[in-house]
């Protein structure tokens, strides 16, 4: 069974859209500030989406394009006034930044409150130990499928293949949050098509184009693939696609987990609003 990430999405989208009507009855508006440092075609056109469904869900959003030779001091600034803005929920600066700007610095100075990628050290460590904060969007939107397709997690053997900071790691944390048995593999684990056999839930997020491939998976497991390649005939996953073959639940690349990380921005940002602005 496919795993339709693009109608969970839209799913969820209709429920913001209300939200953010009802919200924006009482007199607030979500509001979204999205950073882009330089002209990388990837970085520009995950923005402009950002910035499209912001519209379309009838949040506020400012987008700040800053050329590649700005200075860490001078984003610094930008940040420190976006913190301080009553009409900002939430901020996303693009990664990748220069590499005369520190990543790290830059994710430090937003405010965690207005932190709707989750990835401030503050987010990462309530995420860690089980404390409510603004989760990382590819991560949780993998948990909304899961859950919106009652897939069981609890009990089960989830392996997770990658253990990058945004996608790999957060989601070992949160599958364990869920009671799954959790493996984390990643480019030094030993018998690794042994271990990526035992999954109930296999998550792939290595970058490597078709690097999984049937044999490496267990009878009726549940495949979620976060891979995004772009080759010659165009976006393709971690996967290759006769998985389909032997999965139960399978995501598809493009349509699987990319529209849901999108989605949970914007839900990270209405969820930042109504805390900063009822919590307080
Ligand atoms: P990273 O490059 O940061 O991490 C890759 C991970 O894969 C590392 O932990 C690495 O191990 C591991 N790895 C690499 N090669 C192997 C191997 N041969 N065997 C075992 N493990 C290996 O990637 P990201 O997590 O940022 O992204 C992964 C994929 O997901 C990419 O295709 C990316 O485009 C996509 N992505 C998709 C999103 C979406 O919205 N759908 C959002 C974010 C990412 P080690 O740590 O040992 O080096």
């Amino acid at each position: 069974m496919i795993i339709d990430g693009k109608h969970v999405s839209k799913v969820m989208k209709q429920e913001i859209k209300l939200e953010v009507d009802a919200l924006k009855a009482k007199g607030v508006a979500p509001g979204l500030a999205v950073v882009i440092v330089g002209s990388d075609p990837a970085s520009q056109s995950y923005v402009k989406s950002k910035e499209k469904t912001c519209n379309v869900l009838g949040m506020y959003s400012e987008k700040h394009e800053l050329d590649t030779t700005v200075t860490e001091n001078d984003l610094l600034t930008l940040i420190d006034q976006l913190n301080k803005s009553d009409k900002i929920h939430g901020i996303l600066v693009q990664m990748p930044l220069p590499k005369h700007i520190n990543e790290w610095r830059i994710i430090d100075a937003i405010d965690p409150n207005k932190d709707v990628d989750g990835f401030h050290p503050i987010n990462v460590g309530k995420l860690s130990i089980g404390m409510d904060g603004l989760k990382p969007c590819t991560p949780h939107g993998i948990i909304k499928l899961l859950e919106y397709y009652k897939i069981d997690i609890e009990g089960k053997n989830a392996v997770v293949l990658g253990r990058s900071n945004i996608v790999g790691k957060p989601v070992s944390m949160l599958l364990l949050q869920k009671n799954a048995t959790v493996t984390t593999c990643h480019s030094r684990t030993k018998d690794l098509n042994k271990v990526l056999k035992s999954a109930d839930i296999l998550i792939v997020a290595i970058g490597k184009p078709g690097f999984v491939d049937k044999t490496m998976v267990k009878d009726g497991a549940v495949v979620i693939d976060v891979g995004i390649n772009r080759i010659e005939t165009g976006l393709v996953g971690d996967v290759t696609p006769d998985v389909f073959e032997v999965a139960s639940y399978m995501t598809p690349v493009p349509g699987g987990v990319g529209p849901m990380t999108i989605v949970m921005l914007m839900h990270n940002t209405l969820e930042a609003c109504k805390r900063l602005t009822f919590d307080a």
